[in-house]
């Protein structure tokens, strides 16, 4: 089989390591992404308050007007984000309480930033679909700021080339507009490995690096070679190199359009490769080459509304994607509402931990209507279909849990039930649970984030939530040996899948499936069809006996054949 050998760069090149978070290499010239303003120390004094209650609103409207633009030459989430921030821009309580403080003397650029700090804590007070609104209200406030003080404009900047985006952080707001044509990278220097920012970089399939020490240097123009596979960023790389790079990503596209097919190790143990699905066309999902789907995110079809959607709206949603499996797995998660997804028809109370609190399986403690329709639902449409429908449930902590779920999955006519593996306390009691269901997955993101003690959407301290940290992957080994006696099997679904590397070391593990991003998939197979699971085993055990999660990556890479990806 061709391999593709790593690259190295010339000595001397300055180089800044993070966190591998979107396949491919780019090369091309710097734009930076402005930090968003900060007021100035001093407050200015202020001598006409209808003055400054004007160019308040004026800024205000232009930033709604900029919104709009944007929004008109893309579709759909990416301009549906837009609108939904042009909305808030016009936003008459915005506009009250702004007028609020430049009555009380506050000059237009403090008005605004007090007036949305004021009317963003009531709306995640709120909780539900207004606390998702909080976000949307940062970024109007981020722009009428910079306007109201001539700064630049905290947005992806356009700079007319095809370029590499360097910015501290990136929000999905900003993320979901980057035309991968135009954008040849991404990297930022906050950001860990299952935030958003990753996740939707790996579906643009734009090269990315995240947590990077060191991107706060690059300026404006510098050339840089952005190397989503190893993590890496190079400083001005001789043309040598980026010819290297050019015919290596040539070479490695060859690769893997012949990377088709079930997927199996070298030694033809068979590792089915799933997709992970959320909203977007079933076609497209179900034309990609896979096995079928090991995690549909169910999310989708319950934000942004004050009831949930019915039992009859959920079945036809499903019949539609369960008809383009035909034949194949559909893996369906039962809606993860709670943390970051609050919904106002399923409300938790005040959690001044929302990530600790009532989320995923645990909704159905206060909401079991909300479960027991769902299920419905999914039993319904898989009737209807031939896919092979498969339901489980997010955030399971203990055994007790996971046969409560599998009881009600029989109970709506669904014989093929899991849950997810999330929680270390469920991980750590693998061998009594497994018994108990027909099979799991385990969620590496959040798994990550409970054992690491690092909520996943903070950007600081990205090298905790690393999945390749050797806790981590004793976890993932302990539900491993625990499936391999039960006789049940157990996927990942979580980002950790998505990195061919990674993904040697967890089939070594003991996982029997893998389920990841639809862009991430050829490189994967192609991994694995190197290695038999015995040298994946091998891969595993010097992961595990790394002291670190760099030093685990290192050692799985020295036991790797050379030809893989990532
Ligand atoms: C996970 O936690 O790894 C997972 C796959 O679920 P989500 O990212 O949707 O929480
Ligand atoms: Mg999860």
């Amino acid at each position: 089989m061709a391999r593709i050998d790593p690259l190295h760069a010339t000595a001397g090149t300055a180089r800044f390591s993070g966190i591998p978070a979107g396949p491919g290499i780019g090369v091309g010239p710097v734009a930076r992404m402005a930090a968003p303003p900060s007021l100035p120390v001093e407050r200015p004094a202020v001598d006409d308050p209808g003055h400054e209650a004007a160019r308040a609103r004026r800024a205000l409207e232009e930033v709604g007007d900029l919104l709009d633009r944007q929004a008109g030459g893309l579709e759909g989430e990416a301009a549906a984000v837009l609108d939904a921030q042009a909305l808030m821009a016009r936003d008459p309580e915005l506009a009250r309480r702004v007028g609020e403080r430049t009555g009380k003397g506050d000059s237009a650029a403090w008005a605004v930033h007090a007036a949305c700090g004021t009317y963003q804590e009531s709306l995640l007070a709120a909780g539900g679909r207004p606390a998702d609104r909080a976000e949307d209200l940062a970024h109007v406030r981020d722009r009428a700021v910079a306007l109201l003080l001539d700064r630049p404009m905290p947005e992806p900047p356009d700079p007319g080339v095809p370029h590499v985006l360097v910015a501290d952080d990136l929000a999905p707001a900003d993320m979901v507009r980057l035309d991968p044509r135009r954008v040849l990278g991404v990297v930022t220097r906050h950001g860990g490995p299952t935030g958003h920012t990753v996740i939707l970089a790996r579906a643009l399939g734009i090269p990315a690096v995240v947590g990077c020490e060191g991107a706060e240097g690059l300026v404006d123009g510098t050339r840089v070679a952005v190397d989503g596979d190893e993590g890496t960023v190079l400083v001005e790389p001789d043309e040598e190199f980026v010819d290297r790079v050019r015919r290596r990503a040539e070479d490695t596209r060859a690769l893997l359009a012949g990377s088709t097919g079930p997927g199996r190790t070298a030694d033809e143990v068979a590792i089915p490769l799933l997709l992970n699905v959320g909203e977007g066309d079933p076609r497209e999902a179900g034309a990609h080459d896979s096995e079928g789907v090991g995690l549909l995110r169910t999310e989708f079809l319950f934000l942004d509304r004050t009831e949930p959607p019915s039992i009859g709206e959920q079945t036809d949603v499903y019949t539609a994607l369960f008809e383009e499996f035909a034949g194949r797995v559909v893996t369906v998660r039962t809606l993860d509402a709670g943390s970051d997804t609050p919904l106002a028809f399923a409300p938790t109370g005040q959690e001044a931990n929302p990530a600790l609190g009532v989320r995923g399986f645990r909704t159905s403690r206060l909401h079991p209507e909300l479960l027991t329709a769902q299920l419905a639902a999914i039993a319904a449409a898989s009737g209807r279909s031939s896919a092979r429908v498969r339901v489980m449930a997010p955030m399971v902590s203990t055994p007790d849990e996971a046969a409560a779920f599998v009881a009600l999955a029989r109970e709506a006519g669904l014989s093929d039930a899991g849950v997810m593996i999330e929680v270390p306390g469920a991980a750590l009691l693998a061998d009594r649970l497994l018994p108990l269901v027909d099979f799991v997955s385990i969620g590496t993101n959040d798994l990550a984030q409970y054992t690491m003690g690092v909520d996943r959407t903070l950007g600081a301290l990205p090298d905790l939530l690393d999945p390749w940290q050797p806790a981590l992957l004793r976890l993932v080994g302990t539900v491993g040996e625990a499936g391999e006696r039960a006789g049940r099997p157990v996927g990942v679904c979580g980002e950790a899948a998505s990195d061919p590397l990674l993904a040697l070391v967890l089939v070594g593990l003991g996982a029997t499936s893998l389920s990841m991003s639809a862009s991430a998939s050829a490189a994967v197979r192609h991994a694995l069809g190197l290695h038999t699971r015995k040298r994946c085993r091998e891969l595993a055990e010097a992961a595990l006996a790394a002291p670190d999660a760099a030093q685990a990556r290192e050692a799985a890479r020295a036991a790797a054949e050379p030809g893989v990806l990532g």
